[in-house]
């Protein structure tokens, strides 16, 4: 028997992910911040929350997958800027936000959520603030970037996410569109 059958439990999150190649770009324009605080996060785990949903029984993710299915996208590619770098402090985090997140994006975790409302798993929902996180436990003033951040998160899907000992493999996806 493996690992995974005898867990009875996962963590899970959605989220968008990353294009090799912008994972890549990102990543060497971190290294160009020259970070002396904190954790980087593996460039391979980069990648935008939509939504955590911590552990879950595996008796569940059926119906969790079924309810993200059912999931209306407009049918459009999301698009993402990240053009801002910033320290959360509390959360000991550094990452790269968009300075606007586009209404398609917010309107996307506002129907997951709504979606998995019946499973019942938060008693208050936190306000969602879309980022990739670069670093964490980074505790050090923002850094200063020599150029001004401005990658274009472009997203044709969205995905579950299991976390597992630092790593992260997709159980499952949905399409949002091509155009
Ligand atoms: P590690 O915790 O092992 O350092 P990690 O933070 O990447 O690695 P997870 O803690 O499983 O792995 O988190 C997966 C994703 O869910 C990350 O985007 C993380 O920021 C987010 N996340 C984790 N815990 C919460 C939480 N309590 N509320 C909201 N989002 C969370
Ligand atoms: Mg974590």
């Amino acid at each position: 028997m493996n690992d995974e059958s005898r867990e009875p439990f996962k963590r899970l999150f959605f989220a968008l992910d990353c294009a090799p190649a912008q994972r890549k770009a990102i990543a060497q324009w971190r290294g160009a911040l020259q970070l002396r605080s904190g954790r980087p996060v593996p460039a391979e785990n980069f990648h935008l929350t939509l939504k955590f949903l911590g552990s879950i029984d595996n008796a569940r993710i059926a119906d969790i997958c079924e309810a993200a299915a059912s999931v209306r996208t407009s049918g459009a590619r999301l698009t993402v800027v990240l053009d801002r770098l910033d320290v959360w402090r509390r959360a000991g985090a550094l990452v790269l936000a968009p300075e606007q997140a586009p209404p398609a994006l917010l309107r996307l975790v506002y129907d997951l959520e709504q979606a998995l409302l019946p499973f019942g798993l938060e008693d208050a929902p936190r306000e969602f603030r879309p980022h990739l996180t670069l670093a964490r436990d980074f505790r050090a003033p923002l850094p200063e970037a020599v150029t001004a951040p401005e990658f274009f998160l472009r997203a044709d899907r969205f995905i579950l996410f299991e976390s597992h000992k630092g790593r992260y493999r997709a159980l499952a996806e949905w399409p949002l569109g091509t155009a």
